[in-house]
């Protein structure tokens, strides 16, 4: 299994190779599946959209809705407006959804179809909403593509002139269902009303009833985004995904933010307690700070096993930021973290990361791929992967426990109802990572050091 990755370096610019990444409608169909009762529409061919689909329903496992332009070659030549009219109007038609959220694909933005004056031109029923974002493919990656959708909908919805209201706004970044759950579940603890945007909890994490609902009862609705605009605040986690919406909501309806890394790991959980705790006036329960002793209480029982184990991170930006604060929080030696996401501010923020643990001996790359991320490692090799499905042939050829953690997890179940996120989701990955490097340890270790008792 990949054997031929050669150890030899070359200088790429124009290949990537297993990417590390996808496109920016991927999440930006994510984000729509976000908001109550809203069908995602995907303008351009129907290739992209049968992909997009795809991916989300193979990490969710749950059936992730969309319809699409059906670009041919007539919309290619002429545009695809018409397309669209006819696509709205059966949508509505049909399927009766109370908002459509329509994203470009490559196919339209190279044409240059002009969404917005499409949607002027439209035909709307009243009380229904269609709104829309550009997420040309060739930019970025699917977590720009999430940013963008939440900026579309705050463009069209968020209302400059709603009445102030004491809400919060939380933007949970690109997390599954299981850490939106989470977030709320210490928002309640820390008496907050929170509006959480967007919020797939109960839409791509429901129960099995055995009735299929097309809209089921989750998401932000559109009542509540209209009310973004008066809210407290917003709390923004993930500065790669929510940088963009909260500068939108900031500009379109003066609502301050405060963004933040994702609260993965001790310090970033602590620190969005205190910013929950300053907006709600209440201190942080017993019930966190026990759950918070815990999680410390397992740091230090499994600590020889973490313990300076040089470790490689890859995945999104959000989410690897947050893994690497966890990882040098438990002891592990970072020594390759990388995303397929472009931009130079996540090495950044890694950079700063590693400066405060003085593990300064680590390559950080923004853009990367795995087959270059492979080839570090078969030059200096590592104890442990930290990332998606994707790693796991870099796993299986250089036998290195991976924990799998992030999007997409195409190959394990259970990923998206449990959190990564919070001291519980901190419990979760130090366990998770203590079994993997205990695991490997008892496969690979001498008959004599195999015991029961570790
Ligand atoms: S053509 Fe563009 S939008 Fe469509 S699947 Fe490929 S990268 Fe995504």
């Amino acid at each position: 299994m990949l054997e031929l990755t050669p150890n030899t370096l070359a200088e790429r610019s124009a290949l990537r190779i297993n990417p590390c990444k996808t496109c920016q409608p991927v999440g930006a169909l994510y984000a729509a599946l976000g908001v109550h009762r809203c069908l995602p529409h995907s303008h351009g061919s129907q290739g992209c959209v049968s992909y997009h689909r795809t991916f989300l329903t193979r990490h969710f496992k749950e059936p992730a809705i969309a319809s699409t332009s059906s670009f041919t070659e007539g919309a290619c030549v002429f545009g695809g407006g018409s397309n669209l009219r006819t696509a709205v109007k059966n949508i509505f038609d049909v399927y009766q959804p109370d908002i459509i959220a329509v994203h470009t694909t490559c196919l339209s933005e190279t044409i240059g179809d002009d969404l917005n004056a499409y949607i002027m031109e439209l035909t709307i029923p009243d009380d229904k909403y269609v709104v829309h974002t550009n997420t040309p493919s060739y930019v970025g990656s699917h977590v720009n593509g999430f940013g963008n959708m939440m900026a579309g909908f705050i463009r069209y919805l968020a209302d400059a002139r709603a009445a102030k209201n004491n809400r919060v706004a939380i933007f949970p970044g690109f997390v599954n269902p299981g850490d939106i759950r989470e977030i709320k579940r210490l928002a309640g603890l820390m008496s907050l009303d929170c509006i959480m945007f967007p919020d797939q909890s109960d839409v791509m994490d429901r129960p099995m009833t055995g009735d299929y609902e097309m809209f089921p009862p989750g998401g932000t609705t559109i009542a509540e985004i209209q009310m973004l605009g008066g809210v407290l605040q917003t709390l923004a986690l993930g500065e790669f995904a929510c940088a963009e919406p909260a500068l939108v909501l900031k500009s379109k309806c003066q609502v301050e933010s405060d963004l933040m890394p994702l609260p993965m790991g001790i310090a970033a959980t602590d620190r969005l307690l205190m910013a929950m705790s300053a907006l709600s006036g209440q201190a942080v329960p017993r019930e966190l700070e026990d759950e918070r002793g815990r999680l410390l209480d397992l740091m230090l029982d499994a600590n020889p096993y973490y313990h300076d184990r040089k470790t490689a991170i890859y995945g999104d930006p959000d989410t690897v930021i947050g893994l690497t604060a966890l990882a040098l929080e438990l002891g592990l030696r970072p020594r390759y973290i990388v995303t397929g996401t472009p931009g130079e501010l996540f090495t950044t923020r890694v950079k700063t990361l590693l400066a405060t643990y003085g593990r300064e001996d680590c390559r950080v790359k923004a853009g990367a791929d795995l087959f270059e991320l492979h080839q570090w490692i078969k030059n200096e090799p590592v104890d442990l992967l930290i990332g998606t499905s994707y790693g796991k042939q870099i796993a299986k050829a250089e036998d290195i426990p991976l924990v799998r953690a992030g999007f997409p997890i195409l190959d394990r179940y259970g990923h998206s109802y449990n959190p990564l996120v919070g001291y519980q989701g901190g419990l979760r990955l130090a366990e998770m990572i203590a079994s993997a490097l205990m695991d490997h340890y008892d496969r690979t270790c001498a008959d004599e050091d195999f015991d029961v008792v570790m």
